[in-house]
């Protein structure tokens, strides 16, 4: 018996992968497909982190998909409604049924002479093998590893008579209630964690190696509320949505142009949120100019209101070992704890760790060189989702699935069977992320390259790729689209008919 098919596979079923379906469904109605899930939940990053507090750090207003209005009130949400959100979405769009879960795929093989990607995946509950084929790849895994967060080798965690958990592996059991605690981190998660385990802990102190910027914003967007007032959220939602993505741009703009401006700016900020006399050159003054990194966002300055009331503090040195009681700093101090959170952020893992081959040639992703941001050079009918480092995932990863269904279309009115971008040899490779974070840089050399020029480069703006992945052609003179001679067997087949 033949393998099954389908048009369209998608990989992946959280926020991306259940937009993808959503929008593949609407735009390509005739088409098959079907979403296999490594995991047994919708949801991905959502279903995954379960620590105390977890919540965005943008905007549920570009958080959101396109397609469906965000109508809580808070903008900055908790991670539960995101959920909530995605798995709604599922629902109402009948994408639930089309999701195999606790298929993990660990290969595709595309083949040109049957224009097809052959796909096998594991099943996490069972343990088999299967493969199916499908026409197009669509491939929504997210960027990082599920099954173990990033700890560096701290020196005596065996000594360390109380419990440590990377927040990724937060369970419900992990006591923290009138105990002390120590988060190993400055980043987004620490700085969510901190304010939300001060609220029952007896003591939070954010142990970080150097500072990050954090700017407070109200977890309510008042315009939005207000405007709520009068219109339907259907149409609130898009003038929300543009208010938001227009002053990201225009904030990571200035950043860029103006450094100094926007450090005085954020400073004044921090400064205003802290008591009178506090350490912010030590403590809140990065080493980087804004946006280098992601900047972390504190919905109602809770961190500051945390430091403030003494429930929580902050201290910045390094860990030289874990003791017995806690940590020994390389400042020769101590930190006691009876907890231990390394929020010490991710691993990244591109394609969800798939291996890929065309025509039986391993595809070597860190010298593959990415097309709109979105698919590989010579690599036909195949695409990923990766959203911005700089503004919501999900602005980019709308229009990334938006794009597959218009080169679907446009390969249906052609009638082509094979879409590929053609490697351009007078493109210059550069690193795919121009970020300086901890885990962009562990992984810079897994990852694949950007090239020097459109329509290889990476754009990390909205409204541009907005132009070029909504109306720009989808036959721009670099992506070949064709139909090559039906396969053998094919004609085989039509022969004796
Ligand atoms: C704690 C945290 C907070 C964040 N907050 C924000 C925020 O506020 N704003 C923002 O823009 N971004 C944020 N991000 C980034 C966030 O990951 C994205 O916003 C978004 O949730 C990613 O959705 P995704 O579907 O692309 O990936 P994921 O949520 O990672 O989902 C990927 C899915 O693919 C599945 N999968 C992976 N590999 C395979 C495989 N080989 N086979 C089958 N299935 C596979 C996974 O099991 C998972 O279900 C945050 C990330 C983290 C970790």
């Amino acid at each position: 018996m033949g393998l099954e098919h389908l048009d369209v596979l998608i990989v992946g079923a959280g926020l991306s992968g259940v937009g993808a379906g959503c929008h593949l469904q609407e735009r390509c109605p005739g088409k098959t497909y079907a979403i296999l899930e490594a995991r047994g939940e919708v949801g991905g990053t959502w279903d995954l982190f379960r620590y105390p507090g977890i919540r965005s750090d943008s905007d549920m207003y570009t958080l959101g998909y396109r397609f469906r209005p965000w109508t809580e009130a808070k903008t900055i949400a908790d991670g539960p409604s995101i959920l909530d959100y995605v798995r709604q979405t599922a629902r109402d769009h009948g994408i639930e049924e089309k999701i195999r879960f606790h298929h993990r795929v660990v290969r595709a093989e595309w083949s040109t002479a049957e224009s097809r990607w052959t796909v096998e995946a594991e099943r996490s509950d069972s343990g088999e093998a299967m493969r199916l084929t499908c026409g197009f790849l669509l491939v929504c895994s997210g960027y990082y590893r599920y099954d173990e967060g990033y700890t560096p080798d701290f020196e005596g965690v065996e000594r360390f008579a109380g419990r440590i958990v990377h927040p990724q592996h937060w369970t419900d059991d992990v006591e923290y209630e009138g105990k002390r605690v120590v988060v190993i981190g400055s980043g987004a998660t620490a700085v969510t964690l901190v304010p939300s385990l001060a609220e029952r802990a007896a003591q939070v102190t954010m142990l970080q190696r150097s500072p990050t910027y954090i700017v407070s914003l109200p977890a309510e967007d008042p315009i939005a509320n207000l405007l709520r007032r009068a219109l339907p959220d259907r149409a609130v939602y898009p003038i929300v949505r543009w208010k938001n993505v227009l002053l990201q741009m225009l904030s990571f703009r200035l950043s860029r142009r103006r450094p100094d401006f926007v450090k005085k700016i954020l400073r004044r900020g921090v400064e205003r949120a802290l008591p009178a006399g506090y350490d912010v050159d030590t403590h809140f003054k990065p080493r980087y100019d804004p946006w280098d990194q992601r900047l972390c966002l504190v919905p109602d300055g809770d961190l500051f209101e945390a430091i403030c009331a003494g429930r929580a503090e902050v201290v910045t040195d390094e860990v030289a070992a874990f003791t017995e009681n806690g940590i020994r700093l390389r400042s020769g101090a101590e930190l006691e704890a009876d907890l231990i959170v390394t929020a010490t952020g991710l691993n990244l893992l591109f394609l969800g760790g798939m291996e890929v081959t065309v025509d039986g040639r391993r595809v070597e992703m860190s010298r593959a060189m990415t097309y709109k941001g979105m698919m590989l050079n010579d690599v036909p009918n195949f695409a990923f989702t990766l959203g911005y480092t700089n503004a919501s995932w999900t602005l980019k990863v709308d229009l990334a699935s938006e794009y597959v269904c218009r080169v679907l279309a446009h390969m249906d009115a052609h009638g082509y069977s094979q879409c590929v971008p053609e490697t351009d040899p007078s493109i210059v490779e550069e690193p795919l992320i121009d970020f300086t974070a901890g885990y962009v840089l562990r992984s810079l050399d897994q990852l694949p390259k950007q090239g020097s020029q459109l329509p290889w480069r990476l754009r990390m703006n909205y409204a541009l790729d907005l132009q070029a992945l909504r109306f720009g052609a989808v036959d721009d003179g670099t992506m070949r689209f064709s139909s090559p001679a039906p396969p053998l067997q094919a004609l085989e087949r039509a022969a004796k008919v």
